[in-house]
């Protein structure tokens, strides 16, 4: 290519042109100390000043209250699905134990993965419906002594999410919000805990978000390796070992130009505009099909299968000529995908589809 691409991959995902050419202006020489970002000292002043800007732009554009910690770790969310139940888990009444609503294959690596540390019970699944829907509400075998509910508010590769908060009862809550976060209004208190990696909606890969109640840090189970003990990265300002210095600073451009864009509001109109444009093509397609339930459609990853597969590999290699790159969906789910996180602009959306009408009419 010898322009920009519409790069509609699930993660690492696009980011916006402002924040690059950011990057790159200020790459030879940060704040005129004659060195990136990525070359100086994580305790230096100027890099301990831009974190904390990078906590305080998060807590404005998720309005999250001070009883709540922003931690940003390594690992990604994949490291939380173990970091989790080691630090939440113990809070079960008899014994470590934990619920999970499986909708999607994040959710149940996640249940599988807490497995490892005590009782992962199975809630609600939607597994014999191919991951297509989320159980109804009326089914979820809640239990009484559990420490906390998981839930994956958005299901990357099925494409399925959670229009609101699940009501569990006043039950502890646990969101992983990798491939939704900031991309819409999230009321905080809802939740104990939010978890993420900033490489979909943010910036790259590299830096995993977790936002936790303070009242439930410090009840790690003894085994927790410290740099996923909640407590200890909470005293050190996540900092007891070198943390992904770049990614953070890319992460803080990223919370800029969202700011700019006029915060998490803004951007949710937008995403919405962008899906609803997408899905309201799908649906009078006669060569398109997307299988979820209307309303737990995904406005970040929108999925779709040809109904005559034997069509995949020409719609993916004329797709990727035209630009349009990344379409190809995940091999556990087939068919297509298309990854609309905040960085996609309308313009995208518009090709793609564009791009779709045409190749239905020649198939
Ligand atoms: N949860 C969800 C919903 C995801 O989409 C992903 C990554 N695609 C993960 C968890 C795992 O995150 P990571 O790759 O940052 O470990």
């Amino acid at each position: 290519f010898d322009r920009r691409i519409f790069n509609f991959a699930a993660g690492p995902a696009t980011v916006p042109e402002e924040v690059l050419k950011q990057a790159a202006a200020e790459m030879l020489n940060w704040q005129g100390l004659g060195a990136s970002v990525m070359e100086v000292s994580h305790r230096g002043k100027e890099f301990m000043a831009l974190y904390e800007e990078v906590l305080q732009d998060l807590r404005t554009l998720m309005n999250i209250p001070e009883s709540y910690e922003i931690l940003l770790l390594q690992g990604g969310g994949l490291g939380q699905n173990a970091a989790i139940p080691m630090n939440l888990m113990g809070l079960g009444k008899n014994g470590p134990k934990a619920d999970f609503l499986v909708t999607g294959i994040w959710s149940e690596k996640s249940f599988k993965e807490a497995d490892k540390y005590g009782v992962a019970h199975l809630a609600a699944s939607s597994a014999a419906e191919k991951f297509n829907t989320i159980p109804p509400r009326s089914t979820w075998q809640l239990s009484d002594d559990a420490a906390y509910v998981h839930y994956c508010a958005n299901e990357t590769i099925g494409g399925v999410e959670f229009p609101d908060v699940p009501d569990v009862n006043g039950k502890l809550l646990v969101a992983d919000i990798s491939s939704n976060i900031l991309s819409r209004e999230m009321d905080v208190t809802k939740c104990g805990v939010w978890f993420g990696g900033a490489q979909k909606n943010i910036g790259p890969s590299g830096v995993t978000i977790v936002i936790v109640r303070k009242d439930l840090m410090g009840h790690s189970m003894k085994i927790t390796p410290s740099i996923w003990d909640w407590a200890k990265q909470a005293a050190n300002q996540s900092m007891l070992n070198t943390p992904p210095t770049f990614a953070i600073y890319m992460a803080g451009l990223g919370f800029k130009w969202l700011l700019k864009q006029g915060g998490v509001k803004a951007i949710e109109k937008c995403n919405q505009e962008k899906a609803a444009l997408l899905y309201n093509f799908l649906d009078q397609s006669s060569l398109y099909e997307n299988r979820v339930t209307k309303e737990y459609r995904s406005r970040m990853n929108v999925t779709f299968f040809l109904k005559d597969d034997a069509l995949n590999a020409e719609f993916l290699a004329k797709s990727n000529a035209a630009g349009l790159v990344a379409l190809r969906g995940h091999k556990a789910a087939g068919g297509m995908r298309a990854s609309i996180y905040n960085a996609m602009p309308l313009e995208g959306v518009k090709a793609l589809v564009e791009f779709m009408r045409d190749f239905e009419r020649r198939a």
